[in-house]
């Protein structure tokens, strides 16, 4: 089989994120490049953690077409949303869609466009990430099909360049990176900075904190 390995690696990513509560319920997708142009995509609403490697598509992101396609599987409904991500930020070779309920919590606290992050050493897992810089995310309004989201995730990842993720609120977050190493390492960071703020904003309501 081609890309095995890499259709391997998805696989054992789909199992620990759904481990983390990440991908349960048939939710969130997962997408991977094994050539400048050829991204593998997880299929549309299945369960995450029983994906097998011959049910991953193999997608052509500059012919826009499935080259290879599983029987009765339909591609993610996110994968315009990848193509976006992808034509806007080159350097990128893996995407997570998270429906952590650390992410949707954090956009059900916040009714700002835009959240941002400080003074956690967790920000030095990002990418050029420093303890003493503000680090800010857009979150995105949701809508009644992922699909409908592609063009506005594109338009964040133009309008936020040392972003990694895009939030969408009451839905979860997109988080990518220059190699699945690096998306996983910025899925747990990010998801630590939404619970550490969910918890800040839980303490500072009761007073407990400033
Ligand atoms: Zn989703």
């Amino acid at each position: 089989m081609q890309y095995l390995d890499e259709k391997q690696l998805l696989c054992d990513l789909c199992c620990q994120f759904y481990n983390k509560g990440w991908v349960s319920g048939t939710g969130g997708g997962i997408t991977l490049k094994v050539a400048p142009n050829l991204a593998l995509i997880a299929p549309s609403g299945v369960q995450k953690e029983q994906i097998k490697p011959e049910e991953l598509f193999l997608f052509d992101l500059k012919q826009s077409q499935i080259i290879d396609e599983p029987k009765n599987l339909k591609i993610s409904a996110c994968t315009n949303i990848f193509i976006n991500i992808y034509q806007n930020r080159p350097s990128v070779a893996a995407i997570i869609h998270s429906h952590s309920i650390n992410a949707v919590m954090l956009t059900k606290i916040n009714s700002a466009k835009t959240v941002s992050f400080e003074k956690y050493e967790m920000l030095k897992g990002l990418s050029g990430g420093k303890y003493s810089e503000i680090h800010t995310l857009p979150i995105l309004d949701n809508v009644e099909y992922e699909c409908d989201l592609a063009e506005a995730v594109g338009q964040a990842v133009l309008d936020f360049p040392k972003a990694f993720a895009v939030l969408v609120r009451d839905h979860g977050v997109y988080i990518w990176g220059d190699s699945a190493a690096q998306a996983k390492v910025h899925a747990e960071c990010y998801d630590y900075l939404f619970e550490a703020q969910v918890r800040e904003k839980s303490l500072q309501a009761l007073g407990l904190m400033k």
